[in-house]
């Protein structure tokens, strides 16, 4: 098998099902899509020509629910990248235990080479190209790498113009006034803050330790301002141009004033420059990667300090340095249950935008938590009990809720 990440799925599906003793043939519904929506889209250009553009669907497993996944704008996205992706989102919606499949879309394309008229013309194409594969009840799309909450935005209108009727349920991380969730900005930092203070408390660590974060956007920023207000030690946070290291502690607040105000990371009182690399293998209890895939590999996976990694970015550690990390005693709370915060407060705005009743920041972060709550604690148990690690012990929490839904309906 090569080392792809729709591979690299299927390898974390079989050695999960083994470890833990499930029956081998019920992998196979696992390891391919149900249905794959692929084509090219015509895309009017600000000089009046036509560019094609390829784009993707993949729509995973429907057992649960409705597919649900996001779209990405990628040079890079190909349709085995999609699939994995696809994958990944049917295993996080069984984690959370919320009633959604997996999906997930994407178009090949580098967006920062278009302009904005020819982004809302492809989003648009895209919407055409999909046809009636998508829609509140089949395959509920949302933003994911350079799509926007604008972006959601067309996507809905082109939608409600094709079907005539209105269904904002069709697609979720819509800009608020057409329907968007309160509290979907702050919940993957919310549910990645929920998850690591379960972590603390099932191991009955009472001190707030130090922590690392890579990345510091929607995700990182959020988590950040989280565990700082809760005691914890914020020592490092970077971005895609530097790191910075401060051991006495950084204020998120102000470090991202800074941002926004057009300074640097590198302009917080007291900052030592660090690399994206070095802030990886800082000496901190905690570390969490918070913005690429990727990150922690077989060759720096050995010099990585901190006990606990909190995986807030999607896919930031690599399979191989999964097993160095593990036979190290390190802790890693997977992807999919660390960032599922989003995903189920989706679920929420799609409920919401369902029975056409909306519901506070308060009440939506209320919401999420028992949610995250109870997905650690499945997961923890289930690690402990069969004696894996905690990403297989999500995979298994969520195969057997898979299996289960599959078995009723008669498909395995
Ligand atoms: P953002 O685009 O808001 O933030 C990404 C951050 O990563 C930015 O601070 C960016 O720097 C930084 N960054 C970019 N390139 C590098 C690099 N080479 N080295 C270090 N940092 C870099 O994205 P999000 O916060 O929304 O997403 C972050 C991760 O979380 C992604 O993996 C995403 O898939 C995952 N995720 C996000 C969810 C969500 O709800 N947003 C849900 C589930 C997963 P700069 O500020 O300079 O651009």
């Amino acid at each position: 098998m090569q080392n792809t990440p729709f591979e690299n799925y299927k390898k974390r599906v079989l050695s999960t099902m083994e470890k833990s003793g499930m029956p081998k043939e019920y992998a196979t519904p696992f390891l391919e899509p149900e249905n794959i929506v692929e084509g090219n889209i015509d895309v009017k250009m600000d000089d009046g020509s036509t560019k094609k553009f390829k784009g993707y669907r993949v729509q995973y497993n429907s057992a649960r629910g409705p597919y649900k996944g996001g779209i990405r704008f990628h040079q890079d996205a190909d349709l085995d990248e999609v699939k994995a992706l696809a994958a990944l989102m049917a295993i996080k919606c069984a984690v959370v235990g919320i009633p959604m499949g997996g999906g997930k879309g994407g178009v090949t394309v580098n967006p920062k080479e278009l302009s904005k008229k020819e982004i809302e013309n492809l989003s648009r194409g895209w919407v055409r190209l999909m046809g009636d594969n998508i829609g509140v009840d089949k395959d509920i799309p949302a933003p994911d790498v350079n799509t926007t909450p604008e972006i959601m935005g067309y996507m809905l209108d082109e939608f409600e113009k094709i079907n005539k009727r209105n269904e904002p349920g069709m697609i979720t991380g819509k800009p608020l006034a057409l329907g968007g969730s309160q509290g979907r900005t702050p919940a993957t930092g919310q549910g990645g803050f929920y998850v690591l203070e379960s972590l603390m408390k099932a191991l009955g660590k009472k001190e707030k330790g130090t922590i690392a974060i890579q990345g510091f956007g929607n995700v990182g920023y959020y988590f950040a301002r989280l565990v700082h207000d809760a005691g914890y030690k914020v020592v490092a946070v970077s971005d895609s141009k530097e790191g910075i290291y401060v051991p006495g502690g950084i204020d998120p607040v102000a470090a991202e004033n800074l941002k926004s105000s057009g300074k640097r990371l590198s302009d917080y009182d007291g900052a030592q420059v660090i690399t994206n690399e070095e802030l990886l293998e800082l000496d901190v209890d905690i570390l969490v990667p918070a913005a690429l895939d990727n990150q922690i590999r077989e060759d720096n996976a050995k010099n990585i300090k901190a006990m606990f990694i909190i995986e807030l970015a999607n896919g930031p550690i690599t399979p191989e340095a999964d097993v160095i990390l593990e036979n190290a005693g390190v802790i890693v709370v997977p992807d999919v249950l660390a960032n599922a915060g989003g995903v189920t407060v989706s679920y929420f705005e799609w409920v919401q935008n369902r029975s056409q009743f909306y519901w506070t920041e308060e009440e939506v972060l209320a919401k999420l938590k028992p949610i995250m709550d109870d997905a650690f604690e499945k997961v923890f148990i289930a690690s402990k009990e069969k004696e894996i690690s905690m990403r297989e012990g999500a995979f298994y929490v969520a195969l057997e809720r898979l299996v289960e839904s599959m078995k009723l309906r008669g498909r395995i």
